[in-house]
């Protein structure tokens, strides 16, 4: 035994699938995963982990996985991908881009970064964007998730993450949930908050058009229409100013435009509120008082709230809620957009947003130019002044041939984007694709060059979850083959593109962004030994903020800010020829287009299959039962799927998992969009089902 032991390995990493940011011991003998072990001092999760962090590695030695770079060429039968040497494919992808550059101009090419590498990672990928290739067109998979989240809370208080902690969240008198299915999406939050439910008595507020897990658990459950969220938020917050439940005393003191704001809200009224929701006055009432009168109260939203025409709004609703009833700045307060990839707030924290360097600090400041060029090197001219594209508008420009180039990492854009149909004729019309992945993904085969990728056990570096926590994890084993942490890719690219920053470790790479950006300035490899970790900003001796806004909020006079909205119709509703609305969302065993989690092996036995879900209602009324076949029809495209009949919907409700790739879920899914954030309206997608004759 003894032996035995010491042959296994045991390595500190963060998990790679949700926002929560688990982070364990991975104990292996070379390359096989032996035990996932959590421990008592993982800030974030302590002992627990969900399914996918206990399970869902077998990727990792996947014989899907890419282990030499690949080059698209003609051939008799057509294109086809041949094997390549780094040399080769890195030398062609510097010497097209300098060309596509030189002859169409740097914003004729566009970068997406990663939300599952790390952020020395995206730092690097935005800096190749700005520095080399002269444009600010960089993204993010937040785009397609929680930027209308971040909007909200630029408006409304100033930084764009969770205003505290975990803790925070499970010492809350209040939890309210708000389109936002954790028990699926967060499970270790979720568990944390079932805790605090069952032993300490904490009170949970759902709004929800799915009856999901914890919306059973509820003490109030709203089930509202979908696209209704506005209107309802707005509702509860106008009841709260109108019978003496606001923290008047808050909002004289630490908030500004209260009184614009107390207007705006007059077209708001139960009423109305009712009428485009479903949720009777009563309950409306009910829930208004609990918020109220809560002690503290926590709000968590996603996917529910900002995939939506309306979701920047829609959070600035919750926000506003939070602030009219003086809940940020104390422990056990705060909103809290659930961020859904393990690093898709340090991909945008980290610089790859079209409108910000690092930290947060916008491009078309010349001050903020001139502080980047200087540490860059080079003069401020040499920075793009102006906004570049988003995911978006990369894939619309692309499709009218005016984005010439794409450089993809790690994102499954062709299958994650709305409108799949508009999103491969994007991909089929661009000159050059490069796609950066551990896998041949569907977005991967439009590539002219795929370059191998390792996944976050064959590299280092650090990533932060959904509280800005930045957590450091550590190589686990060697890169698998010939692929190479992005890192190192992306530093290799940059050599052959006349920029050698001889980095030898990412530690080099935080130490950079540290030197210059203010919100990081504290942050080193030696402050994150260990189990340590620093959610920032973190001061540069080291001191960070677990809990935002105690002393002000982020604007110049240190107040909030109310913002008014207005409520509109949803950009796609029912009608006659299309009479139910789709929700869709993720579950519990798997993530997002199924490229980790779908392989053979993990979680994919739990839950094998994809299905949509519909009330026994509209089930009856269509003749349906558990199992059978129906066609799901939208304006754009049709999908063949069984039927789950369950009451976790209802109305004129239907419910499909995400992860539904062959074929693709988003042929349903249409290209209309947030117009604050580009952010596509997956939840306002209205389609029809016709029963199939099969067994
Ligand atoms: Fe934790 Fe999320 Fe990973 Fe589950 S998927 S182990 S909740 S980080």
């Amino acid at each position: 035994v003894q032996l035995r032991q010491a042959e296994i390995k045991k390595t500190k990493t963060v998990c790679t699938y949700c926002g929560v940011g688990c982070s364990f011991e991975m104990w292996t003998r070379d390359r096989h995963l032996l035990r996932v072990q959590p421990t008592i001092d993982a800030p974030a999760n302590g002992i627990s982990t969900c399914v996918k962090g206990r399970f869902a590695w077998d990727f990792i030695n996947s014989k899907e996985r890419l282990t030499r770079p690949l080059i698209r060429e003609a051939g008799p039968d057509g294109a086809r991908f041949r094997e390549a040497s780094w040399d080769e494919a890195l030398n062609l992808v510097a010497r097209r881009l300098v060309e596509i550059r030189d002859t169409h101009g740097p914003d004729s090419i566009g970068f997406i970064g990663s939300s599952k590498a790390s952020n020395e990672e995206a730092y690097l990928t935005q800096k190749i964007a700005r520095l080399i290739i002269g444009t600010n067109s960089v993204d993010n998979s937040s785009r397609y998730c929680q930027n209308p989240a971040t909007k909200g809370l630029f408006r409304t208080v100033g930084y764009g993450g969770d205003a505290g902690s975990i803790k925070d969240i499970e010492s809350a008198d209040l939890v309210v949930l708000v389109g936002s299915n954790i028990g699926e999406n967060h499970p270790v939050i979720a568990s944390k908050v079932k805790r605090a439910h069952k032993l300490r008595g904490q009170k949970l507020l759902v709004i929800d058009p799915r009856k999901h897990e914890m919306a059973e658990r509820a003490d109030i459950y709203l089930r509202n229409r979908p696209s209704s969220d506005l209107a309802l938020v707005c509702a509860l917050t106008r009841y709260i100013l109108d019978h003496g439940l606001a923290d008047e005393k808050f909002l004289a003191e630490k908030v500004n435009n209260v009184d614009a704001y107390r207007e705006s809200l007059a077209p708001f009224t139960l009423e109305m509120a009712e009428n485009l929701s479903g949720v009777p006055q009563d309950q409306l009432i009910e829930a208004a008082q609990m918020i109220g009168r809560a002690g503290s109260v926590c709000l968590l939203w996603a996917m529910g709230i900002t995939q939506h025409s309306q979701g920047a709004d829609t959070s600035t609703a919750l926000s506003n809620l939070l602030l009219v009833t003086g809940n940020y700045g104390r422990p056990g307060t705060g909103g809290y957009p659930m961020r859904g990839h393990n690093n898709v707030q340090g991909a945008s924290d980290f610089g790859c947003l079209k409108n910000i360097y690092p930290g947060y600090e916008y491009v078309d400041q010349p001050a903020v130019r001139e502080k980047w060029a200087k540490a860059w090197g080079v003069p401020p001219e040499a920075l793009s002044d102006h906004f570049g594209l988003d995911n978006f508008e990369m894939v619309a420009e692309a499709g009218k041939g005016k984005l010439k180039a794409m450089y993809v990492i790690g994102e499954e854009t062709a299958v994650s984007d709305s409108n799949a149909a508009s999103t491969q004729h994007g991909f089929e019309n661009i000159d050059f694709l490069v796609v950066q992945d551990i896998f041949l993904s569907r977005t991967a085969q439009f590539a002219d060059v795929v370059l191998p990728a390792c996944p976050s056990t064959e590299k280092d570096g650090t990533f932060t979850n959904t509280e800005r926590r930045i957590q450091r994890f550590h190589q686990v084993m060697p890169p698998l083959g010939d692929s190479r942490p992005d890192w190192q890719i992306l530093s290799e690219l940059a050599a052959r593109m006349g920029h050698d920053w001889g980095y030898t470790h990412p530690s080099q790479i935080m130490d950079e962004v540290a030197g210059i950006a203010d919100l990081f300035a504290g942050v080193s490899y030696e402050r994150l030994e260990g189990w340590k970790s620093l959610q920032w900003p973190v001061a540069e001796d080291g001191t960070d903020t677990p809990l935002l806004y105690t002393d002000g909020f982020q604007f110049p006079d240190g107040k909030a800010r109310l913002h008014p909205v207005q409520w509109q119709a949803p950009a796609e509703d029912a009608d006659s020829e299309y009479d139910l609305m789709l929700d869709n969302g993720r579950m519990l065993e798997h993530f997002q287009s199924t490229n980790q989690s779908g392989r053979d092996g993990g979680t994919k036995p739990m839950s094998p299959d994809w299905f949509v879900e519909i009330g026994p209602q509209l089930a009856a009324e269509r003749g349906l039962e558990d199992g059978s076949w129906v066609r799901v029809v939208s304006r754009r495209g049709a999908l063949e799927l069984r039927v789950v009949v369950t009451d976790r919907v209802a109305g004129n409700t239907v419910f499909m998992p995400i992860h539904h790739v062959k074929p693709n879920m988003n042929r349903l899914t249409g290209e209309h969009h947030d117009p604050v954030v580009n952010t596509p309206a997956y939840k306002e997608t209205a389609v029809r089902i016709e029963k199939l004759d099969r067994p």
